[in-house]
């Protein structure tokens, strides 16, 4: 199993044989080994389709520390319904894992509810960038010690006019995290937001 050899721990493997995945896709296999070595930011040309949840999923919910009950981890990203499907997948790849909570938190469903959850324990935000900047104005979030941001679809964020929510959520949270960055295209506002917001990141291309 070639998963073994990314450096990906056993209830993770574990997880991982139940989804029946049998080998790694082209962007887990440039993707995981780089997240999961060090603590960097990534830039990564994926289209969907590609396996880009777990390329991302899979080193996040290594380092996800599930003694630690402080959001660790925000996903951005574009729709109600990646994020719902982001949300399943991260808990499946953490079924293994004691103790990691994974809140969705979208626009078109309840605040008060979404707010309830997130206030339980969740070491991983998975969120659209509107209602996200709803909870942190009303302050029912925070994300101001998260390690780890994924923004992912980021061409379909921008190009759904999120590029205001997705400056003032980062401007929230800390400079030392690390970033990382999906996109099936590289338009000029996600050069931009990358700019902006990261330093010097691992670039890959699939
Ligand atoms: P994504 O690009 O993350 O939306 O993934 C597309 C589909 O491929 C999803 O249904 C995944 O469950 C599936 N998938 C992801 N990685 C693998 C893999 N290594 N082997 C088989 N299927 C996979």
């Amino acid at each position: 199993n070639k998963f073994e050899q990314l450096g990906l721990n056993e209830s993770l493997l574990k997880a991982i044989l139940d989804l029946g995945f049998e080998n790694p896709s082209e962007v887990q296999e440039k993707a995981i080994p780089l997240l999961l070595e060090k603590d960097t930011d990534m830039v990564a040309l994926a289209q969907t389709g590609t396996g880009k949840t777990a390329a991302f999923g899979f080193p996040l919910i290594q380092k996800i520390d599930a003694d630690n009950r402080n959001t660790q981890a925000l996903v951005l990203s574009p729709t109600r319904e990646l994020c719902l499907q982001i949300t399943n997948e991260l808990k499946n790849y953490s079924k293994y894992e004691k103790g990691i909570n994974v809140v969705a938190v979208y626009g078109g469903a309840s605040i008060t509810e979404q707010a309830r959850e997130v206030k339980r324990g969740a070491q991983i935000i998975v969120a659209t960038p509107g209602r996200m900047q709803d909870m942190i104005n009303r302050g029912l979030v925070n994300i101001k010690n998260i390690d780890y941001c994924v923004l992912d679809e980021a061409d379909e964020m921008l190009n759904m006019g999120f590029y205001d929510d997705i400056v003032s959520i980062l401007s929230d949270t800390p400079d030392e995290k690390s970033t990382w960055l999906f996109s099936a295209t590289m338009p000029q506002e996600v050069a931009r937001i990358a700019k902006q917001f990261m330093s010097d990141p691992l670039e890959i291309t699939v």
